[in-house]
């Protein structure tokens, strides 16, 4: 926990359960003229709650001294925690205004986006069993969330002041189709969020929330970042860094790399995207089957954003069949 820049407090939060490898989220605490702005919250749990509430009270803040909260998109790790804090806070809450209206389907009413979870797993390809494993895998996530309706909603240009830094809102959908960084020009700071991290590459899939292409998006708006003058970059997950274009052009890369290894999966009458991402390997060449529920259910639906940017690009054909998507080369 560290002041990364002047005035930008840099705290990691605790992330209790394995996710993906990632143990901690990055939360930013930025100096104003009268108080704070809070760029995400992490989730809610004691753990990270009280790893939160002890470096207020060593750097002499008070929760009433945070005076805006702007999440960069509504998952657990981002989100689960803004509620809690803007009610011990006062502070108001800020979301780009896609995020906002997946508060209710993904946190309280939850039913329906199971359904559409299911069908959508069905419609390409995974077996009726494992559907049900994969549909159902994230609903312990629900504990760490507290949702609360943000006071502002945010668009692609709008501004965010502290008096002292000045954010531009870069609207950068893919990892979620809400999905915000924050660029402050005079500083030549970027808060990346989930969109481009150090490390991993954030996961793009195709899901019933997913804009269309998601993939595709995500490149596009990455393309767009690179042309910024930034000296640092902020992102949600691991250690800050300078190397911003650079950063692109691998995660540019990589993703070109996953299309030519799934074209070559493919066979002319086509195949599911569940058989397509039992054919590739995942993380450290692992198959599928050895990945836990969720990160299986991520992984077909991974597939499928990269199958649908091909056919979007018309390098394979989309091939319905019965209800069943098949993707074929062309
Ligand atoms: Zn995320
Ligand atoms: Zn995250």
């Amino acid at each position: 926990m560290t002041e990364i820049s002047p005035g930008i407090h840099w705290l990691k939060l605790p992330i209790t359960l394995e996710n993906a490898g990632v143990t901690h989220v990055n939360v930013y605490l930025i100096k104003g003229n009268k108080g704070y702005l809070l760029v995400d919250s992490g989730w809610n749990t004691d753990d990270s709650f009280t790893t939160f509430h002890n470096y207020l009270v060593k750097n002499g803040i008070g929760f009433q001294d945070i005076k805006q909260i702007v999440v960069t998109h509504v998952h657990p790790d981002h989100y689960g925690m803004a509620g809690r804090i803007k009610k011990l806070s006062g502070a108001t809450m800020a979301m780009h205004h896609i995020e906002k209206d997946f508060i209710e389907p993904r946190y309280v009413a939850m039913e329906e986006l199971l359904l559409k979870t299911g069908r959508m797993l069905t419609a390409n390809g995974t077996p009726e069993k494992e559907m049900v494993v994969l549909r159902d895998a994230s609903l312990d996530v629900e504990q760490y969330i507290v949702p609360t309706i943000p006071d502002r909603l945010l668009h692609e240009g709008d501004t965010i002041t502290t008096g002292i830094f000045t954010f531009r809102v870069i609207w950068t959908p893919g990892h979620s189709s809400g999905h915000i960084c924050l660029y402050e020009p005079d500083k030549k700071i970027l808060l990346s969020g989930d969109h481009i991290l150090p490390k991993i590459t954030p996961n793009i899939s195709v899901n019933p929330q997913s804009i269309e292409n998601p993939l595709g998006r995500y490149l596009e708006s990455l393309k767009y970042l690179r042309q910024l003058d930034v000296s640092l970059t902020l992102p949600g997950h691991d250690q800050p860094f300078k190397n911003l274009k650079e950063r692109i052009d691998e995660i540019t890369y990589h993703h070109g790399q996953r299309n030519l290894e799934i074209l070559r999966t493919l066979a002319l009458g086509g195949k599911t995207a569940y058989r397509i991402a039992q054919e590739i390997t995942w993380g450290d060449n692992s198959g599928l089957k050895d990945l836990p529920p969720f990160h299986r259910r991520m992984a077909v639906f991974e597939t499928l954003a990269h199958l649908e940017m091909m056919a979007a690009e018309s390098r394979v054909d989309k091939l319905p069949r019965k209800g069943i998507n098949y993707y074929a080369q062309k």
